[in-house]
């Protein structure tokens, strides 16, 4: 299908679910796209836009006010009909029709698999950006909008932490990440939390318990417990500790969707804004069916089918740290 020549015209598409600093990315693409001299198209509601040719032309105004804004100002719905080969070459016919020539796209795993699916199938140029606030894509050390539901999640458990010292309790906190145990690592090290569970590392209930009779133990005031809810459910371990510990007032909290919105915070925006950038350069360059990823303090890019394939970096390491500092 499209030649693998310099493009003159990109499409832009966030896809999956929002994270914050999509806007962030959206607005480096578009105005690094504009001041190379290209034009851009921006397709609303992700990959089902792609299929329904929700297309506009974008200028730099579109994108102006837009870096501090949560969500994403393009939209994405989830659109399971993409893994069908006959809808993702009426996507790549639809894209050549309105004469886009590559396609960046902005989300998280299955938005990469979306995106190397429609490469495979079609030919057409892609590059991706890694938005997601699970930190879950391989390849990439950091994805875009971690950063904030990190700080979004410690905000809210720094209050509920006073709570807890106050009245002596024991504090579950479910926090998102169904297959990938980063959030909840890095919220458990930042919040000073007694025990972390993840998704990676299953821990049974003795285990559980024998922490906090050793938390007790060391006169700690108030035990905090961060769950990622892949590793379990928050109501669940709070009726089972309760059980096991009929002294104690065990209390839980979910946190759910507050940590997916939210202003971005600033290494959100600058880590989308460097990427979305080296997403248009990279295109220029003759670049396709790469992820525009953030290793080692650089920008590079990785295949994706490695991203497809690998499995995300997961900071075990934190996981011992939490346990040397909970003494
Ligand atoms: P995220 O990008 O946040 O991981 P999804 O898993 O919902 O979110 O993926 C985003 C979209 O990418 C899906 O709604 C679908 O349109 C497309 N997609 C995901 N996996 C595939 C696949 N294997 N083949 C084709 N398209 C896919």
């Amino acid at each position: 299908m499209t030649a693998l020549r310099k493009p003159e015209v990109i499409g832009v598409i966030t896809a999956g679910g929002d994270a914050p600093g999509m806007n962030a990315a959206i607005r480096a693409v578009v105005r690094a796209a504009l001041s190379h001299g290209l034009e851009v198209i921006g397709i609303r509601r992700g990959y089902r836009g792609v299929y329904e040719k929700d297309f506009f032309v974008m200028n730099s105004r579109h994108v102006s006010g837009i870096i501090n804004l949560g969500g994403t100002i393009l939209k994405s719905v989830r659109f399971p009909e993409f893994q069908r080969p006959e809808v993702r070459w009426q996507a790549a016919r639809n894209l050549q029709e309105a004469k886009i020539d590559a396609l960046v796209v902005i989300g998280g795993d299955g938005s990469c698999r979306g995106a190397l699916a429609l490469s495979e199938t079609s030919g057409f140029p892609v590059v991706t950006i890694p938005a997601s606030i699970d930190n879950d894509i391989a390849g990439t050390d950091i994805t875009v909008g971690f950063d904030t539901a990190v700080n979004t999640a410690v905000e809210a458990i720094d209050r509920i932490r006073d709570t807890a010292t106050s009245h002596d309790r024991t504090f579950v906190i479910e926090v998102m990440g169904r297959h990938c145990g980063n959030l909840a690592l890095a919220v458990g090290l930042a919040c000073g939390a007694e025990i972390v569970l993840i998704p990676e590392r299953p821990s049974n209930e003795e285990a559980i318990f024998q922490e906090v009779e050793s938390a007790d133990r060391k006169g700690k005031e108030s035990v905090l417990i961060i769950l990622a809810e892949g590793a379990g459910r928050a109501a669940e371990l709070t009726e089972v500790l309760s059980r096991r510990f009929p002294d104690k007032e065990v209390r839980y909290a979910v946190l759910g969707y507050v940590q997916r919105g939210g202003r971005p915070c600033s290494a959100s925006r600058n880590l989308a804004t460097r990427l979305g950038v080296k997403a248009v350069e990279g295109l220029l360059a003759g670049k396709t069916c790469h992820l525009v990823a953030w290793v080692k303090g650089a920008v590079t890019f990785v295949p994706l089918s490695e991203v497809v394939q690998g499995k995300p970096k997961v900071s075990l390491e934190y996981l011992d740290l939490v346990k040397l500092l909970s003494i």
